[in-house]
């Protein structure tokens, strides 16, 4: 692989890690040392499993102060070269102790442990992360109190007036996503001021979460040579649409059927994906503060935005948590596939993986079901419908997220205590951090961190 890239030009390796609070942290090294770096890894201090948004530092149980380190250890089959950043590849590494034994914290490695339960059941799941982001001008780039940045379009949503005005970012992100061999599904305008989406081809296993990474670095990078800056903050102006990270998955078998589809379950699901989706379903409320972990996310994760911020699911129901997709028919054993709204750029991309694989799981021993779909706006119901058919609010702040989360047996089980209880610890000093802050200064805190 090193002699592979450096034959394609790249000269060094950014390694990349993504930290609780959803913050993408890397080391660089030169691509000499890729062979070697693949073996014993780079050293980083143990606390980056507690670190804040904010680059504040928390505790936790043997994660305490300035002592000890960890090992970043670089994933070869993640390499890519990056075709917006000449002479780099990024790689996404797993974190492990200095005796080479995997670091419990590590997003990454829970992730994949769960996937591998999932294998046991003879099942494979299949994804994307589909990305929306703020595309704009910094006015004066990392000072202190710097004014709102000017957005790169202001309308009308999905339009080709936008495009227009934006086609040379447009043109070189999808030659470079394509290059590369991240590849490219859509790419459009999206509604918000200065949003744009582009969604990538589903990966399977922890490809599906190191994409993630790509991708948004490649974004960046696209920006970045086009005078331009991006944001995959939860929102960027207070009060409107904000940038949801959409995880979208199906489920197949070993036969290489898609459970989603042709099964004898609600919306042609088979028994086991009704199982994991229920799973998914009566977790969500926990999953919400893995994948909308900040205090900005709730600023986003309000009715009337499709952000699914209600615990229910439904055929193409873009307030729904759980958006069930068929897909158009005579696709369908392809594209069927599960939706998770109420996801964030703020997310860990690993960690929001590895939870919903948790979830599902749990729903697949308990053989679960799945309640009524709900096809209509949870919002547009009395209170009383919405109680009688068992619609509840995903938790409305991070304080009633990381209580749910608190409360989660299939999640604590699931990361085990080190990363259960470090993850939370960073949730808590969060919300101390942010605590009495108005709308404009979390959003002003946040803006810039992904
Ligand atoms: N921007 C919305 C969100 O925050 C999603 C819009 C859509 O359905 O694509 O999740
Ligand atoms: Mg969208």
């Amino acid at each position: 692989m090193a002699r592979r890239l450096a034959a394609g030009g790249v000269e060094a390796v950014a390694l990349a890690m993504v930290d609780p609070a959803g913050v993408t942290r890397v080391k660089c090294i030169p691509i000499r040392r890729f062979e070697e770096v693949a073996r014993f890894g780079v050293g980083l201090s143990n606390v980056f499993s507690v670190f804040l948004v904010n680059d504040d530092i928390t505790s936790s149980p043997g994660i305490e102060g300035p002592s000890g380190d960890t090992r970043l250890v670089p994933d070869p089959a993640s390499a890519v070269a990056l075709a917006a950043s000449p002479g780099w590849a990024l790689a996404a590494v797993d974190q492990r102790d200095q005796e080479g034994d995997p670091w419990p914290p590590c997003g990454r490695t829970f992730a994949r442990r769960m996937l591998e339960r999932l294998a046991d059941h003879g099942l494979e799941l299949r994804g994307a992360y589909e990305l929306e982001f703020f595309l704009g001008n910094r006015i004066s780039a990392r000072e202190a109190g710097e004014p709102d940045p000017i957005p790169a379009h202001a309308g009308p949503g999905y339009s080709a007036p936008v495009l227009a005005d934006q086609e040379p970012f447009a043109t070189e992100l999808i030659r470079a996503l394509e290059t590369q061999g991240t590849g490219v599904m859509q790419f459009h305008p999206e509604y918000s001021t200065g949003q744009f989406e582009i969604s990538v081809p589903h990966r399977t296993g922890i490809a599906l979460a190191d994409t993630n990474l790509v991708a948004r670095h490649t974004i960046r990078a696209v920006a970045r040579s086009n005078g331009l800056a991006v944001s995959f903050a939860p929102v960027v102006f207070a009060g409107l649409v904000g940038n949801g990270d959409h995880l979208h998955f199906s489920l197949w078998n070993r036969r290489g059927r898609n459970l989603f589809h042709g099964g004898d379950g609600p919306e042609g699901m088979t028994r086991e994906a009704e199982a994991f989706s229920a799973g998914v379903l009566e977790s969500l409320p926990a999953i919400v503060a893995v994948s909308c972990p900040s205090v900005a996310s709730y600023l986003r994760l309000q009715p009337h935005r499709w952000a699914g911020p209600w615990a229910c699911w439904g055929r193409e129901n873009r307030e729904a948590g759980l958006r069930f997709v068929t897909g158009m028919v005579g696709s369908r054993s392809e594209a069927a596939n599960l939706e998770i709204k109420p996801v964030d750029g703020g997310g860990n991309p690993y960690l929001v993986l590895g939870s919903v694989v948790a979830a599902g799981l749990d729903g697949l021993e308990r053989d679960l079901r799945l309640p009524e779909p709900t096809t209509e706006d949870p919002a547009s119901l009395s209170a009383a419908v919405r109680r009688r058919r068992g619609i509840s609010r995903l938790p409305s702040s991070l304080d009633v997220a990381i209580r749910e989360l608190e409360g989660s047996s299939v999640l604590r089980e699931a990361m085990g205590d080190m990363l259960f209880d470090s993850f939370a610890a960073t949730r808590k000093g969060e919300l101390a951090a942010f605590d009495g802050m108005d709308d404009e200064a979390v959003v002003r805190a946040h803006r810039w961190r992904y």
